[in-house]
């Protein structure tokens, strides 16, 4: 694997905010890599960074091992969070606009097909549903075929069909070769897309790695959730018991002791949920606040 592009250090200052304090990563050339964090965390600012379209206060960019050149925009096509399209063009026309600002475009019938764009072409851009105009600007992104593409929060208010949808394309923009580097937080995105997430919170990556490898690094196998009402009264919550969301929960190397010992004090099992720990857990475990506020 060679490394595509690598951020080293990057700081951006705004007054009164350091908006992003120091981050470092790589993105080996055809993965997949996610900023995850909450809303504020930084990861705009950082992929705006590495677009090239915002100077780091500190730090460098580095694209295949150089300094951003003035041939940067044509290998790589951006997906930004909100994007305006001209008025009174159709699909079609915004589509051939874009094409025309680049040298190299990726071929016009495969970006429709790839990004499910027949049927609407003729379409108004200012009538698109939520998912429609993703699409468009997704194929908007990838119009010069670039080499690397940024998602901006791809998916943030999309109704959970669309955004299913829309990351089968994304696999799909991804098994054709191209490197993306996409911002997000929905962890489900994070843990479905990405071979690698560098999980952000007030400007600085806090984890780093596979999803599921980061995961089992910092929990045990299984965390086990009581509601509150389930513990006896009278006997007061061991100390690494976690209260949230009105339940009491455990996390435990082995199942079946712990429903034992549970059992044993006298639980109320019958409203007991096993489950497997996800990024979200391991974002509020790493920083004693939810991914979504
Ligand atoms: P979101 O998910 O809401 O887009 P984010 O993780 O992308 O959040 P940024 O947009 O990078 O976060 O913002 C990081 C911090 O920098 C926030 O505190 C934000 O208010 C601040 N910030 C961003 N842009 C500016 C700006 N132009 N001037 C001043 N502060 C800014």
């Amino acid at each position: 694997m060679t490394t595509l592009i690598e951020a080293q250090n990057l700081v951006r200052l705004y007054p009164g905010v350091r908006a992003v304090d120091g981050i470092s990563f790589r993105v080996e050339s055809g993965q997949c890599f996610g900023l995850l964090g909450p809303n504020g965390a930084g990861k705009t600012t950082t992929l705006e960074m590495l677009e090239g379209i915002q100077t780091p206060t500190s730090g460098h960019v580095r694209f295949k091992g150089q300094p951003l050149g003035r041939d940067y925009r044509e290998v790589v096509g951006i997906q930004f969070q909100a994007t305006a399209l001209q008025d009174f063009q159709t699909v079609e026309e915004s589509l051939a606009m874009f094409a025309s600002l680049y040298r190299r475009t990726a071929e016009r019938e495969e970006l429709i097909r790839l990004c499910h764009l027949a049927d609407i072409l003729d379409r108004d851009t200012r009538k698109l549903s939520g998912g429609q105009r993703q699409r468009l600007l997704l194929a908007i992104a990838l119009v010069n075929a670039p080499e690397l593409v940024f998602l901006d929060e791809p998916t943030t208010g999309l109704d959970p069909q669309a955004r299913r949808n829309f990351w089968g394309l994304i696999e799909q923009v991804r098994r054709r070769g191209t490197t993306v580097l996409l911002t997000t937080h929905y962890m489900e995105e994070a843990e479905r897309l990405c071979d690698r997430v560098a999980i952000v919170d007030q400007g600085r990556i806090i984890a780093e790695g596979r999803p599921e490898e980061l995961v089992r690094e910092h929990f045990p196998s299984r965390i086990i959730r009581l509601p509150d009402s389930a513990w006896p009264a009278d006997r007061p919550l061991p100390p690494d018991a976690l209260e949230r969301n009105g339940e009491i929960e455990f996390h435990a190397e082995e199942v079946t002791p712990m429903l034992a010992e549970l059992e044993r004090i006298g639980a109320d099992l019958s409203g007991l949920r096993v489950a497997t720990p996800n990024l979200e857990d391991l974002f509020l475990k790493l920083t004693g606040h939810a991914l979504r506020t």
